[in-house]
């Protein structure tokens, strides 16, 4: 059988609980919810560290960033490591990258193993952006007319339009939208005018039964936001909460305009598809580097191990394989993708890949060995001033160990707090809203977890922060 051709959409900081196909009390995305009507969602895929670079070079490298020394958002990725795109080039693939890159411009750290490809450099712009072009010494920086989340999708329909028909090919669609500060084009910018956006149960979070960590995250909807987050002047004599409310709606309908023009987007490239004839043989992704607080807990922005921010949106179609309409709880992580994707082309999977080829689970065979607890890691001390952290996540609790110390990395602080832990019983609360592990009645599960966790750090070749805890 012929390799299949893929198409892996990705975005920037989209939340499953901002996609129909996911229930979103929010929105509808008609478009995204083709790929999962056509194919699988997956329920429980996340990401090993919560921050735009980091996730990128997992996804592209299969590895853990202690490995691939992407920790933090101003670690750049050292491109001569090896890439799945590398790999499926060197195997008669065609490839391309167009979008957000983030892992670094110039000639050490602009995309690798693209026939062609077309970046932002670093976040880039809603409006006018500037591109970086592929050329020599890294490529040539030019300004573009028009909306970032357009230009990337015309640039993705063009060259798939010229590629060579009988070579299977290898598209990454890399939006930068829904990235803060959420800057709608024309076409979406009344969307939700009139309307009352559903608030989360979360959004007046005290940070109460919590580590200290979750109070001293600056990221909250309202008092950590800016005027052009909002596009309104932000009035300083409102309490806090009565602040987030008002925030909590302007901030959330910037969000979803922005959404409404990636799901617009999608369609166009599964359009494109159906007309050519090449659904059948083409897999399509949509994703998103991370998840992202909707107001949950009060917040925007990620990087925390809670549910929001570790779960990346994954649905996946491909007629071939995988039964249309269905839904998956195994648990798959960023690392997972770039295996699957050199097990479709054929290509042996090398060892230095630590991700674990999730094919069988997309097509409806899970082997009785599939992982049931993951590994997790936010290097980027004080980003956001949001502490470093480990953790292990099983599919009913999760711990997490705020080792608070930026360890000399760069875009970390390097400040230094006293270590606390946070435990969570998914099942009995899966907002995460009482952390109990200084409950008598859960000691037995924080040793195990504890020890879960060492035998993580240990499969994957991390280190743990003090060997004594
Ligand atoms: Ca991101």
């Amino acid at each position: 059988m012929k390799t299949p051709n893929i198409i892996f959409i990705m975005s920037d900081d989209h939340a499953a609980h901002a996609i129909s196909a996911y229930g979103s009390k929010i929105n509808k995305t008609p478009n995204l919810d083709r790929i999962a009507e056509g194919g699988m969602r997956l329920d429980n895929c996340f990401c090993t560290n919560s921050i735009c670079t980091p996730s990128r070079a997992a996804i592209l490298a299969g590895t853990y960033n202690h490995v691939n020394r992407v920790t933090t958002l101003v670690t750049k990725m050292d491109n001569q490591l090896p890439t799945f795109p590398k790999l499926l080039q060197d195997n008669g693939y065609q490839t391309a990258v167009f979008g957000k890159w983030h892992l670094g411009t110039g000639p050490g750290h602009c995309p690798t193993g693209f026939d062609d490809w077309t970046v932002l450099p670093d976040q880039g712009r809603y409006h006018n952006p500037d591109f970086i072009f592929k050329g020599p010494d890294g490529g040539t920086r030019k300004l573009v007319k028009g909306y970032a989340t357009d230009l990337i999708a015309d640039m993705s329909l063009d060259w798939l339009k010229k590629r060579d028909k009988d070579k299977p090919f290898c598209l990454l669609c890399h939006h930068k939208a829904p990235h803060r500060n959420w800057e709608s084009d024309e076409k979406h910018e009344s969307m939700y005018l009139n309307e009352e956006i559903p608030e989360p149960e979360t959004l007046y979070d005290d940070y109460k039964n919590r580590a200290s960590a979750a109070e001293a995250a600056e990221m909250r909807v309202g008092v950590h936001m800016h005027e052009h987050d909002l596009d309104a002047e932000i009035n300083d004599n409102m309490s806090e909460n009565e602040l987030r409310k008002w925030a909590y709606q302007r901030y959330i309908k910037r969000y979803l305009r922005v959404i409404a023009s990636i799901d617009d987007n999608v369609g166009r490239i599964l359009d494109y598809l159906d007309a050519e004839g090449l659904a059948e043989d083409t897999v399509v992704i949509y994703t998103s580097d991370q998840g992202f607080f909707l107001g949950d807990h009060g917040w925007y922005d990620k990087r925390f191990m809670y549910e929001e921010s570790l779960r990346m949106p994954f649905l996946i179609r491909y007629p071939r394989e995988i039964k249309p309409g269905t839904a998956n709880e195994d648990m798959i992580l960023n690392v997972d993708f770039a295996p699957y994707f050199l097990d479709l082309a054929g290509i042996e999977i090398p060892e230095s890949f630590q991700g674990r080829n999730c094919r069988p689970v997309f097509n409806g065979a899970t082997p009785e060995d599939w992982q049931t607890s993951m590994y997790y890691r936010y290097w980027m001390h004080k980003g956001h001033n949001v502490y470093a952290h480990y953790g292990v996540r099983t599919k009913t609790h999760k711990l997490i160990y705020y080792y608070s110390d930026g360890l000399g990395q760069e875009g970390a602080k390097n400040e230094t707090y006293e270590p606390e832990w946070e435990l969570f019983d998914l099942v009995k609360d899966p907002r995460e809203m009482c952390n109990v592990y200084n409950d008598p009645a859960y000691a037995d599960i924080a040793k195990e977890l504890t020890d879960e966790l060492h035998r993580l750090q240990e499969k994957v070749g991390d280190e743990r922060y003090r060997k004594d805890v």
